[in-house]
C-alpha cells in the first residue's frame, strides 16, 4: 500500500515500537508546521469536492469503505496489535465497533443533517422554516493509543459523512495504525486528499490546533485537553474534548452477582485497563459485599497479563503508565487498602497483573485518579444512595455501569456521567445511535450517534415567505391597527392566568 494521502516533507523521523517487545515496527516522519499547514490547505480544496458528492455519494464511498475494513480486519489487527501490544482478538473487537459506526454514519447521515421542516408559529404563519446541518468544513483529529481504531473513528467517520475533510493526527505510539485507516481510505476516494495523515509529537498536534481548521476533535488524557482548547482559544477554533475517566460499577443488593462480577473484571481488565470507559471503582451493597468480592476475586485470578497466545490481556502501552499505576497501588496499600489480587509485585517492566484493591480510602489516588491499569478498588456502602454519593464525587464523569434490578433506571439516570449501562458493561459504546462523550473532567461534546453527526456542523436555519403576512411586522409601514392586533393576538396566545 502506498501512502498518496500523508504529508511527506518532513525529514526527522521516529519510531513505533511493540510496546511487549520494543521491537521496531515503523518509522514515521515528524510533521512540522509547514507540513500542518500545506495538509490543512489541502484538505480545504477536498472538502469542496467531497461535500458536493452529497449524502448519498458519501455514503456510497463510506459503504465501500467499510467493506475494506471488513474484509481486510484480521491485517489490520494486526497492526493494532503490533502497536499497542493488544491480544489481536480484542483489537478485532474494536475493529468490529468502527465498522458498525461506519455503516451506521453512512445509512443515517442525510435523514439526522438534511433539510427539515419546522412549524413556523402563529404569528410567522406565512414563512416556511426549514433547518439544515451543513458541514463545517476541516476537521483535525486528534486521537490515543489505547483504542487507536475504535477511539478516532468515532469522531472520523461521523466527520466525514458530515462532508468534511479529515486530518488526522493519530498519537505517537499508533502511528502505523494512523496510516493503515488513511492508505485504505484513499483506496475507495482516491480523487482527492479527503482523508490524511500528520504524524507526529505533541508539537504537530498543537500546530493542528492553531492550523485554522473549522473544528478539532480531540481524545486523549484531561491535561493534554487543556492544552488544546488553550492553542485552539487562538484562533477560536471549536473544540471537541473526549477525555479520562475514573468510571464506577454500582451492584445494588437485587443484582446478579455472579454477571456484576464478569462485568468488573473483564470492564476493569480489558485492554490491561487502558480503556476511558473501563471500570476503576466498584460500589456495593453491603448485604452482597462479600459475596460479590470473593467472585471477582475468583475470578480475576483467572486473567494474566502476558505476550503469549494464553495471556488474556497485554502489556501497558506506554511506559511512563507503569509508575502511575505502581504509585496508585502504593499509596492504597500505604493508606489501610487491602490487594486481595496483585498489589504492588503485580506491576513488572512492562506487564502488570490484575489487582483488586479493599479498603482503599475514598480520597487516595486509586480513587481519584486515572489508574488506567488493570485494577480496581473494590468498596462496601449502606445503600445505593451512598453509592450515587461516592460515584459521583469524582472531577472525572464518562461511563458508569449498574447492576440492579428494581432501582436499575434510577440509579443510572443519577450518576453524574455522559453513558451508563445496565446490567452490562460498556455496551453503549457499541450502539452506534447512543452519544458518546463526559462531563466535568472527561470532556464535551458528543461523538456518535445523531448527536456526533451534529458535532461536525453548523445549523443552519431558513425562512422562506410563503404569502404576504396579514399582520407585517418587519416593516416601518406598520400601522397602529397592527400593533393593536398583534398585541391582542399575544395576550389571546400567552395571556391567559393559570
Ligand atoms: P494524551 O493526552 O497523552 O495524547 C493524546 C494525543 O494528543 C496524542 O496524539 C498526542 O500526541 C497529542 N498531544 C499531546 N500533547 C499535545 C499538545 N500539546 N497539543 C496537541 N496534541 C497533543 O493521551 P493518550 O495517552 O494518548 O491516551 C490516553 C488518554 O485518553 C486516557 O486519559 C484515556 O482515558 C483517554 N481516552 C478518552 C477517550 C474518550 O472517548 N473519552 C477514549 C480513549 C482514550
Amino acid at each position: 500500500m502506498t501512502t498518496v494521502q500523508s504529508a511527506q516533507s518532513a525529514t526527522e523521523t521516529f519510531d513505533s515500537l511493540n510496546p511487549a517487545t520494543d521491537e521496531v515496527v515503523g518509522s514515521y516522519p515528524v510533521h512540522t508546521e509547514e507540513d500542518v499547514a500545506a495538509a490543512v490547505a489541502r484538505a480545504r480544496a477536498a472538502s469542496k469536492w467531497w461535500n458536493s458528492l452529497g449524502f448519498d455519494g458519501r455514503a456510497e464511498r463510506l459503504t465501500r469503505w467499510k467493506g475494506v475494513l471488513t474484509r481486510r480486519a484480521a491485517q489490520l489487527a494486526e497492526v493494532v496489535h503490533q502497536e499497542t501490544g493488544k491480544p489481536h482478538s480484542d483489537a478485532m473487537i474494536e475493529l468490529i465497533l468502527a465498522i458498525d459506526h461506519t455503516a451506521w454514519v453512512a445509512k443515517n447521515a442525510r435523514k439526522v443533517l438534511g433539510p427539515k421542516r419546522r412549524s413556523a408559529g402563529l404569528l410567522m404563519a406565512n414563512q416556511s422554516a426549514t433547518v439544515e446541518y451543513q458541514a463545517l468544513g476541516v476537521i483535525g483529529v486528534i486521537g490515543p493509543w489505547n483504542y487507536p481504531v475504535f477511539t478516532p473513528m468515532g469522531s472520523i467517520v461521523y466527520a466525514l459523512a458530515a462532508g468534511n475533510a479529515v486530518v488526522f493526527k493519530p498519537s505517537e505510539y499508533t502511528p502505523g495504525v494512523g496510516r493503515w485507516l488513511v492508505d485504505s481510505f484513499a483506496e475507495v476516494v482516491p480523487e482527492q486528499p479527503v482523508f490524511q495523515l500528520l504524524t507526529g509529537f505533541g508539537a504537530t498536534g498543537a500546530a493542528l490546533c492553531r492550523s485554522g481548521v473549522d473544528k478539532l476533535a480531540f481524545t486523549g488524557s484531561a491535561g493534554t485537553a487543556r492544552k488544546i482548547m488553550a492553542a485552539c482559544a487562538e484562533t477560536l477554533t471549536p473544540v471537541l474534548i473526549e477525555a479520562g475517566g475514573k468510571d464506577a460499577l454500582l451492584v445494588d443488593a437485587d443484582a446478579d452477582i455472579d454477571a456484576a462480577a464478569d462485568a468488573a473484571v473483564w470492564g476493569g481488565m480489558s485492554n490491561a485497563g487502558q480503556t476511558c470507559v473501563g471500570v476503576e471503582r466498584v460500589y456495593v451493597h453491603e448485604k452482597v459485599y462479600d459475596e460479590f468480592v470473593a467472585k471477582t476475586v475468583a475470578k480475576a485470578k483467572t486473567v494474566r497479563a502476558g505476550s503469549d497466545a494464553g495471556a488474556q490481556i497485554g502489556p501497558i502501552t506506554m511506559p511512563k503508565q507503569i509508575e502511575i499505576i505502581r504509585n496508585h497501588i502504593k499509596d492504597a496499600l500505604s493508606r489501610g487498602g487491602k490487594a486481595l489480587v496483585g498489589g504492588e509485585d503485580a506491576v513488572g517492566d512492562k506487564f502488570v497483573q490484575p489487582t483488586v484493591l479493599v479498603d482503599v480510602p475514598e480520597d487516595s489516588i486509586a480513587v481519584q485518579d486515572e489508574t488506567f491499569g488493570p485494577t480496581l478498588t473494590i468498596a462496601k456502602v449502606k445503600d445505593m444512595d451512598e453509592a450515587v454519593a461516592k460515584a459521583n464525587d469524582s472531577r472525572y464523569g464518562l461511563g458508569a455501569t449498574v447492576f440492579a434490578k428494581r432501582r436499575a433506571m434510577e440509579l443510572a439516570r443519577r450518576l453524574r456521567s455522559g453513558m451508563t449501562a445496565v446490567n452490562s458493561v460498556i455496551s453503549f459504546a457499541a450502539i452506534p445511535s447512543l452519544p458518546f462523550g463526559g462531563v466535568g473532567d472527561s470532556g464535551f461534546g458528543r461523538i456518535h450517534g445523531p448527536d456526533g453527526l451534529k458535532e461536525f456542523t453548523r445549523a443552519k436555519a431558513i425562512a422562506r415567505q410563503r404569502f404576504r403576512p396579514p399582520l407585517a411586522l418587519t416593516t416601518f409601514a406598520r400601522t397602529e391597527k397592527t400593533d393593536a392586533a398583534v398585541a391582542k393576538l399575544i395576550t389571546l396566545l400567552h395571556g391567559k392566568r393559570k
